[in-house]
């Protein structure tokens, strides 16, 4: 892979939220809303970690989500979706890049975003060791129009700019 060149990649993620008389909290880039209808998944079920995971696999062609992610989720018993966006970190490290910039779209009927979304940025910005100013998150409710609109889950896509490791001028 040339390293010459800041590349961008796309990565997408939904998930249905728990019947609710499940327990399950909700978790979000990260942090746990308690108070919060939760997600269904083996794992956490960390919509907007799966698709920032998602996006670096599209970086470095190494599907993380799926089997990876299911061994440590079901052999290991690993539900902290951090610890699969850490693989993938590792990964786009070995291919000679690492995350400049990280913008979120999410759809969701609920939970109310607009009072989270400083924390999630923070949250996701401590993760993967950017400044939180290059940690974006929009929301849209989706106007009822589809399922996910109605309130039947959430769905995320996340676009990552990434640069080549430069290691003297970066460690200088
Ligand atoms: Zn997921």
């Amino acid at each position: 892979m040339s390293n010459k060149f800041s590349l961008s990649a796309i990565g997408q993620d939904s998930h249905r939220f728990v019947s609710t008389d499940d327990e399950k909290p909700l978790v979000l880039g990260g942090l746990t809303f308690e108070a919060e209808q939760g997600l269904e998944g083996n794992s956490d079920a960390d919509v907007l970690l799966h698709a920032l995971t998602n996006a670096i696999s599209g970086i470095t062609c190494i599907p993380i989500l799926g089997d990876i992610a299911d061994e440590l989720c079901l052999k290991h018993k690993i539900t902290d979706s951090s610890a699969y966006l850490e693989i993938a970190l590792a990964d786009l490290a070995e291919a000679g890049y690492e995350l400049a910039h990280i913008s979120f779209t999410v759809q969701a009927k609920k939970p109310k975003f607009l009072p989270i979304i400083e924390d999630i940025r923070k949250s996701i910005a401590k993760i993967v060791d950017l400044p939180k100013e290059h940690v974006m998150l929009t929301a849209t409710s989706g106007e009822n129009l589809t399922e996910v609109a109605r309130g039947a889950g959430i769905e995320a896509f996340c676009i990552i700019t990434v640069v080549p490791l430069e290691s003297e001028s970066y460690n200088s």
